[in-house]
């Protein structure tokens, strides 16, 4: 199965990687030339648990020079989901499939914007990655990875799919309710990315205080309500579930923690900013999701200002 890989940052120079290895055919597509040179010249250096990997993998910046996909991957962050999937037009043909595995919601509409809804699959990773420099990654977490049909319908190409991310290392399962686990993985970035961000701390710390703690509980709350009142099945506990990741990722400075220190965007939009949107279509006040919204959107401006 062709596939391209379009953002080939710290998840899609991992995937793209890893599945190289596993001999099929991969496409890297950046913006970043300096990333993509390194790894034509040099091959992708993935760092996993102190050890060193140099993977050759194909990689370019000119997206019309690859000819079409089987399979688009988009690893972009959210915000520049919109400028990918212009830019995948030039892959695509009759059954060429899209899929998403990136975080937060309304990547989903946003690619149906461009590319007929019967051509995109859903998923989320549990798989985690950072990025070193030009041609180079630390492989950071190794958690399941869930893809699926919108429609819930078990097909043979999801299947396909994921037995090819098995095969390269990448456990995968095919969902049948793939919205509730967007979601659920949503629950998680609500909860950590933007509080850890703004108070500069590590995921761990979300834990050793009252106060955070206290506010872990009322962002994460909002967003089961509004999930909820949406039809989302949501199983157990969502707050348990949300520390249960923290302890996992105790040391672990979460994206937008990264993103801030970096003085860079954030996904913030499509986290605790999605909540907010889908709470005002609902009409539900969701205060803790607008008031960090708020508060990262005017990091981000002033930022934006120098
Ligand atoms: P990243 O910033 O490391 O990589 C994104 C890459 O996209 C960059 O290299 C950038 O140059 C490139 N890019 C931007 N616009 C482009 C375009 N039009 N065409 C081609 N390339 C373009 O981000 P990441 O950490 O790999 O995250 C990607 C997505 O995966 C995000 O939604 C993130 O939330 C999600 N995710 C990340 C992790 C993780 O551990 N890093 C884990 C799970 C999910």
């Amino acid at each position: 199965m062709k596939t391209v890989i379009i953002g080939a940052g710290a998840m899609g120079s991992l995937f793209g990687g890893l599945l190289s290895f596993s001999g099929q055919e991969v496409w890297l597509v950046d913006v970043w030339k300096e990333h993509v040179n390194a790894i034509c010249s040099n091959g992708l250096a993935i760092e996993k648990k102190g050890a060193t990997q140099i993977i050759s993998v194909n990689a370019t910046t000119d997206i019309r020079s690859i000819g079409k996909a089987d399979l688009v991957l988009f690893f972009v962050k959210t915000y520049n989901t919109e400028k990918a999937v212009s830019d995948s037009l030039a892959l695509e043909k009759e059954d060429t499939l899209f899929l998403t595995l990136q975080n937060g919601l309304g990547n989903e509409e946003t690619i149906c914007q461009k590319i007929d809804r019967k051509k995109v699959i859903l998923g989320i990773t549990g798989q985690g990655a950072t990025l070193l420099g030009p041609g180079s990654i630390r492989h950071a977490g190794w958690a399941k990875t869930y893809i699926g049909e919108p429609d819930g319908k078990m097909t043979d190409r999801t299947n396909q799919i994921a037995q090819m991310f098995c095969k390269a290392g990448i456990e995968t399962e095919v969902s049948s309710h793939i919205h509730d686990l967007v979601w659920e993985k949503l629950f998680v970035n609500v909860g950590i990315n933007a509080l850890a961000a703004l108070l500069g701390i590590k995921n761990g710390q979300i834990l050793d205080f009252p106060e955070t703690l206290r506010l872990l509980d009322s962002l994460v709350n909002e967003a089961v309500e509004v999930a909820r009142r949406k039809g989302i099945q949501i199983e157990g506990n969502p707050i348990e579930r949300v520390k249960t990741v923290i302890e996992a990722t105790r040391e672990n400075r979460c994206s937008m923690g990264q993103d801030l220190d970096r003085k860079r965007k954030t996904e913030i939009d499509a986290i605790n900013g999605a909540v907010l949107r889908e709470a005002e279509r609902l009409g539900i006040p969701v205060p803790y999701n607008r008031m960090i919204t708020d508060l990262i959107k005017v990091i981000e401006k002033r930022f934006a200002q120098g």
